[in-house]
């Protein structure tokens, strides 16, 4: 089979029974976004490298995501023809929309000009940042929707 997707709670389920049905999870994002946060358990093998289809060894069943759908579906036709592959579409925003568990744990960000909170599973929906984005990734020129503080000035929960 190729081509195989799974949704997000299939997914938790999945992880959710690992210890019996082992899985190996496959974050295919670069490392610095990898080392924000990942899903329970992930490697990380990113997308960019030489060599990322060669490393699925046959016998082995894999989830693999990427940041988006966008990614997700560039993840499904790089893995056309690899067995026991299924790709996690919607990626980690998806996942962390939903506020599912992540390594390490998803913190808020708190301005310290007026103490409006960003929260990665909201996103900035005025500031066109889709929920599931994690603080580290808002373009630098991005400010606080309350007061207009640049990211400088915002402090980790
Ligand atoms: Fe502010």
């Amino acid at each position: 089979m190729s081509g195989e997707t799974i949704v997000r709670d299939e997914l938790a389920a999945l992880l959710e029974n690992a210890a019996t049905e082992p899985v190996e999870v496959v974050d295919v994002r670069p490392p610095w976004m990898y080392g924000i946060a990942h899903l329970p358990g992930a490697v990380n093998w990113p997308l960019e490298e030489e060599g990322f289809v060669e490393r699925f060894e046959a016998g082995t069943r894999y989830v693999v995501y990427g940041v988006n759908r966008k990614q997700g579906k560039r993840l499904l036709e790089r893995l056309a023809g690899v067995e026991n592959v299924r790709v996690y579409l919607e990626g980690i925003r998806d996942w962390v929309a939903a506020q599912q568990p992540t390594e390490p744990e998803v913190r808020g960000f708190a301005c310290l000009v007026c103490s409006f909170g960003y929260y990665a599973h909201r996103g900035d929906p005025r500031g066109h940042v889709e929920p599931g984005t994690f603080f580290e990734e808002l373009p630098d020129d991005w400010r606080c929707p309350w007061c207009g503080a640049p990211k400088s000035r915002f402090m980790r929960e």
